[in-house]
């Protein structure tokens, strides 16, 4: 409940400044607003919803302007969120108010619409119209109207038909705006299939109740329980509204549908190994003693990591904290979901972006009541308002899809482990192949190792085999996509009755068009990228800005019509895969096949069902599914990531190759794996063949020492972008002259172009910052921040980028 009343408050905004907006606020909200309520508000032309941080008395020394509405009646972020946002806006340079708006996932209940209001010319002016004009005249209307409070334009329209025109000159002579705003919306007006109704603890006796309500009401109570609205309806007549009117009344309860999830094959639950038992002891030892620990579970793939963060789990639950566990995006199917249900039943909530705005805050909202206490949520789920939090698992912890690749740009496994640490927590970080960053520092002691060396039941480590390429093509004199091997080993499975993964290794390795004549790639007109061949639809794409044309005839530079296709994209894969094996059933996975996650699930349903042979796919298909008729795994490509301006391009091609190599052999029938390489040297790929991490951690550890990359420093991504070249060259001299020369402890490189120099219609220029100390490298991130705040850059000029993972 709020306390006290207060005149002022103090609102964080999501605009790119560094400030709190200090707001009046009317004798309606005096008692109601409370830190951490969001709160509508008029900025300049503009009317925004903000965060408020404290409310207060102090008379601030400029004029202020009053606060419009109050969203919520209490909190949606308390004071353990709150104080999280503020540190990611400090580490990562993000606004606050930004960083405040991405936490919270409530867009659904809030209703746009535009509404009108009178500006101060507006006011004047009215003043003096209402005194010496007609009363019938629009405009009066309207302006009298308006002078009582804002309206939505839905409301005036209706109340006065005929003053489309009026309200159209008033605007153009700046006497009113309109603003599109947002307004809760009552949950209690949702559809009936996502409701559920169920009779009230302790209903009031002795109403008088209309036939559909007594009989609404007398089902209910032969029927206890909660029932899907919708689904009443075919039993009880006028379910739908005699239920919302009984919800009035205090007879009964309406409360929003929990998400449906398919359940996906059952887990029986399984003692643990020694391994695991040992892993789940000391996790469970640190929750129990509320300890802040972080754990690194780092298991070979098949080592059942997944039943140790159930145990864990429980554990937490039966020491009434809660637990979070976070997925890589695409990883979170119901298959996987269904696994907690089973366990957990409907303490669960799931955080999915598949899910729909109504959905995700139906679900939010269970986990801040506290009925769920289990969330299952993707990068943004680290946010979910749990209470009592006792445990974070981040399952797959390498995984890109933990960073936000936009603003704020957070890396959501070390948001896990800042936010755990000020509730006294513990953090399981689980993956096959952690990200060097998290080993080092298991290494260092900043984390506790625990390791599953070997798959369940000692099940072998799939057998991995490298082809070299270069030979195949020496002896077959056949620039072909499959080696023989390949070819062979596909056969097999298909005669065998048993399944086929292979992996194309996407990045820059789709099908594209270039001139034999010139040599010209055509590439995208925003983007300084080649565009992608789509055949199926006859057109070239920017797989950046989505920017297509039509396949030119003739090459865009020298016009010569001796354009050809080069390369090889999933679609011309599978083409080759069905030519030769006219028979086998072949399904595809890919950014374009794939339109929407549950589309991504049925594939791989139908896949899992048996009823395709070969799953054909780019790195979607390299994650943590586990199926077991899947003995073999082909990678047509595995060099092709190795080439890209970027640190990281080995350990994320170890990663990809060691992953998708986890994919064979989960069943009885032990697995094999085929790599397709043209650098069987390269220690990548040899090492991924191998499965040795530990090698791999060694010489990528000394190849980061070497050349001062993470972990043996703090890195950040400065970029600079403009439509107009000159803009861009200039405010990247600008700030190359902030930053040169670089302060003690700090490495600056650029002013450089970056590795894609244009994107989406924007120059790109980059520095690159490595700092000795965290604390420099932050303090000189700020110091940029207010460069560009000073001197008053576009909003997107700059893009700070912190812990990147990918230079692009
Ligand atoms: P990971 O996530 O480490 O790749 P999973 O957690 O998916 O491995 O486990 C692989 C398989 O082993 C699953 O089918 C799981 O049900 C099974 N499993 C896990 N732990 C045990 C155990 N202690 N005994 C038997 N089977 C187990
Ligand atoms: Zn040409
Ligand atoms: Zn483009």
């Amino acid at each position: 409940m709020p306390e006290g009343s207060y005149l002022y408050c103090d609102v964080s905004l999501p605009v790119p400044v560094d400030q709190l907006f200090t707001y009046s606020l009317p004798l309606t909200l005096r008692h109601r607003v409370q830190t951490g309520s969001r709160l509508v508000v008029p900025f300049g032309s503009r009317t925004l919803t903000g965060v408020i941080l404290r409310c207060h008395d102090d008379r601030p020394g400029i004029a202020t302007r009053d606060a419009l509405r109050l969203i919520d009646s209490s909190p949606v972020l308390d004071a353990e969120l709150l104080a999280l946002g503020r540190w990611i806006a400090g580490y990562y340079c993000a606004p606050l108010g930004e960083v405040l708006r991405g936490m919270l996932p409530l867009a659904a209940e809030i209703r746009k619409g535009k509404v009108w209001s009178l500006t101060d010319a507006g006011r004047d002016a009215a003043r003096q119209l209402l005194l010496d004009s007609a009363a019938d005249d629009p405009v009066i209307q309207v302006l009298r109207m308006l002078e009582k409070r804002p309206l939505s334009a839905a409301y005036l329209a209706k109340a006065l038909p005929l003053a489309d025109k009026a309200i159209k000159s008033l605007e153009r002579k700046g006497f009113i705006v309109v603003e599109q705003v947002q307004t809760e919306r009552d949950p209690l007006r949702a559809p009936s299939e996502r409701l559920r109704v169920e009779l009230a603890e302790a209903p009031p006796a002795d109403l008088r109740l209309n036939k559909p309500e007594r009989e609404l009401r007398a089902f209910l109570e032969l029927h206890p329980g909660s029932h899907n609205l919708k689904e009443l309806e075919d039993t009880v007549r006028n379910a739908s509204i005699a239920a919302r009117s009984l919800a009035r009344k205090g007879v009964v309860t309406l409360k929003p549908e929990t998400v449906a999830i398919a359940a996906g094959p059952v887990r029986a639950r399984h003692a643990l190994n020694p391994a695991q038992q040992n892993a789940y002891d000391q996790i469970s030892a640190a929750i129990a003693a509320k300890r802040f620990q972080t754990f690194l579970l780092h298991g070979v793939t098949g080592s059942g990591k997944t039943e140790v963060y159930l145990n864990c789990i429980e554990s937490a639950l039966a020491a009434d904290r809660s637990a979070l566990l976070l997925v890589p995006e695409i990883a979170l199917t119901p298959a996987m979901a269904g696994q907690f249900f089973t366990r957990f039943g409907d303490r669960v909530a799931i955080l999915h972006s598949a899910f729909t705005d109504v959905e995700r805050s139906d679900q939010w909202r269970r986990i801040r009541s506290g009925v769920a206490s289990v969330v299952v949520g993707t990068r943004s789920g680290v946010f979910a308002p749990v209470r009592n939090l006792g445990l974070i698992v981040v399952d797959e912890e390498h995984d890109g899809s933990y960073k936000q690749e936009e603003n704020p740009r957070y890396n959501g496994r070390d948001v896990a482990i800042v936010r755990a640490q000020a509730a006294n927590a513990c953090v399981v970080l689980g993956s096959a192949t952690p990200s060097l960053e998290s080993r080092y520092n298991a290494e260092r002691e900043k984390y506790s190792l625990l390791e599953l060396p070997a798959r369940i039941e000692e099940r072998p480590m799939p057998t991995v085999e490298l082809i070299d390429m270069r030979q195949e093509f020496l002896e077959t004199r056949q620039q072909a996509t499959f080696s023989r091997k390949l070819i062979e080993a596909i056969g097999a499975r298909l005669e065998n009755g048993e399944q086929t993964i292979v992996l194309l290794n996407r990045r820059g390795f789709s099908s594209f068009v270039a001139c034999r004549a010139c040599g010209e790639r055509v590439s995208c007109m925003n983007c300084s990228l080649t565009l992608t061949h789509h055949k199926r639809d006859r057109r070239l794409l920017c797989h950046y800005c989505g920017y297509a044309e039509k396949i030119p005839s003739a090459c865009p530079k020298c016009q010569s019509e001796h354009i050809y296709f080069l390369g090889l994209g999933s679609e011309k894969v599978e083409e080759e895969l069905h030519r030769a094996f006219p028979t086998a059933r072949i399904a595809r996975l890919d950014r374009d096949t794939v339109t929407g996650k549950r589309q991504y699930e049925t594939i791989l349903n139908e896949f899992r069902e048996g009823s395709f042979d070969i799953l054909v796919g780019t790195q979607m298909i390299a994650k943590g599914h586990d199926i077991p008729n899947v003995t073999l795994v082909g990678v047509v490509s595995a060099d092709i990531g190795l080439g890209m301006p970027d640190f990281r391009a080995a350990e994320r091609t170890f990663q990809l190759l060691t992953q998708v190599a986890g994919r064979a052999g989960r069943g009885n029938v032990p697995g094999i794996v085929i790599i397709q390489t043209i650098n069987p040297d390269h220690y990548a790929i040899r090492m991924a063949a191998a499965q040795d991490y530990a090698a791999f951690y060694q010489k990528e550890l000394h190849f980061r020492r070497m050349m001062l990359y993470p972990p043996f420093s703090a890195m950040a991504n400065v970029l600079v972008r403009a439509e107009k070249k000159e803009a861009a060259m200039r405010m990247s001299s600008e700030l190359g002259l902030l930053l040169n020369p670089p302060p003690e402890k700090l490495k600056i490189m650029g002013p450089a172009e970056a590795p894609v120099p244009r994107l989406k219609n924007e120059y790109r220029y980059q520095f690159l910052v490595k700092a000795a100390s965290r604390k420099a490298l932050n303090e000189l991130l700020q110091r940029v921040r207010a460069f560009t705040l000073e001197h008053k850059w576009g909003a997107t000029a700059l893009v700070i980028d912190v812990d990147p993972l990918t230079l692009m």
